[in-house]
């Protein structure tokens, strides 16, 4: 049912005898950090739910609109409920009063073909504090036939009264080493597949993503920026290694700055003497070497403007200008 899905076997369990059981909660709060699968298993179980015999095996009219596969779900009894972007600044916007009360005024409704209801409700640490408490109201008095699977990073942004009335289950990091079989299952080399592994923290969909994004190339710009400290003109680094290349835009910068604050935060490790931590390990003897040149504070100082500089690029300051003040500081870091 869901054994494309790495990991979180004992969630898997629960879900299996939630889907047998005929006294059910209906609502569940999924909650762990960003790119453990939550959403994926969520909609593995939505679909199970809607199944006419609960296995979600494509058996059934139910399961053909249910395509996990290329994400059509049109399913009648299948509602989703995400943040909006703005239209103008192109950010996620939090779940808004308007979209709970659509979500109410659709809860009159019984299931039309499946014996029950489902509604995923993504991000629902990120509501309003006025949709929240419309929201609880649906909670205390649940449609008759629904399931909500509520996904979430952050329970202590939740009420506590929504928090009391779901069951909650809790998604841990995947180890390292399943991670990386996964990734060198996907054609990721082993090599690189063992250093996304770490980086991603045990995240099946941050590993992924970063193999799909070219990030073993923007960090090897970032060791080259290191090994090239002190600069006698950052600038015209930048210049020269930086702006050539193409399409160095906001996403490349903000994975750039990434993997720049990766690699700093493991020569701390190496200052501390806990070499054994780090998460780019092929790069050991390199980071050791790069160290000793560096003192403890500096690092320390040089991270601060690495994280200043990513929160600025995520909130659209020009990418030269952000780039350009974070290569100053850091050498002047490095040099002091
Ligand atoms: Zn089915």
């Amino acid at each position: 049912m869901w054994d494309n899905i790495l990991g979180h076997t004992r969630q898997k369990e629960f879900l299996e005898r939630y889907l047998a059981a005929q006294e059910r909660p209906h609502a569940l709060l999924f909650v762990g950090a960003e790119g453990l699968g939550k959403k994926q298993l969520a909609l593995a179980f939505a679909k199970a739910l809607l199944c006419a015999s609960h296995t979600g095996s494509d058996h059934c009219e139910a399961c053909r609109l249910m395509n996990l596969e290329d994400g059509n779900l049109s399913h009648p009894d299948f509602l989703l409920v995400q943040r909006e972007q703005d239209e103008k600044t192109g950010r996620y916007k939090d779940i808004s009063k308007e979209q709970v009360a659509d979500l109410i005024s659709k809860s009159a409704f019984a299931p039309v073909m499946s014996t029950t209801k489902v509604c995923i409700i993504e991000d629902v640490d990120r509501m309003s504090l006025v949709a929240a408490n419309s929201f609880l109201k649906l909670l205390e008095e649940p449609p008759v036939g629904w399931v909500m699977v509520l996904l979430a990073t952050d329970e202590n942004k939740l009420l506590s009264t929504i928090m009391s009335r779901v069951v909650c289950l809790r998604f841990q990091p995947v180890q390292v080493e399943q991670v990386q079989s996964f990734l060198e299952a996907k054609g990721v080399k082993p090599a690189q597949a063992e250093v996304l592994a770490r980086i991603s923290e045990g995240s099946v969909g941050a590993a992924l993503g970063l193999a799909e994004q070219n990030a073993w190339e923007l960090r090897q710009q970032a060791v080259a920026f290191l090994e090239a400290l002190p600069l006698n003109m950052p600038l015209n680094y930048l210049a020269g290694r930086v702006w050539q290349q193409k399409n160095f835009e906001r996403p490349e910068s903000l994975l750039f700055v990434k993997m720049l604050q990766l690699l700093v935060r493991d020569l701390i490790m190496c200052r501390l003497n806990l070499e054994h931590r780090i998460y780019n390990c092929d790069l050991q003897g390199e980071l050791l070497e790069l160290a000793r040149a560096w003192q403890l504070a500096a690092l320390k100082a040089a991270l601060q403007h690495i994280q200043e500089a990513y929160t600025a690029l995520e909130n659209s300051v020009g990418v030269r200008l952000v780039l350009e003040a974070m290569a100053l500081k850091i050498d002047q870091a490095y040099k002091e």
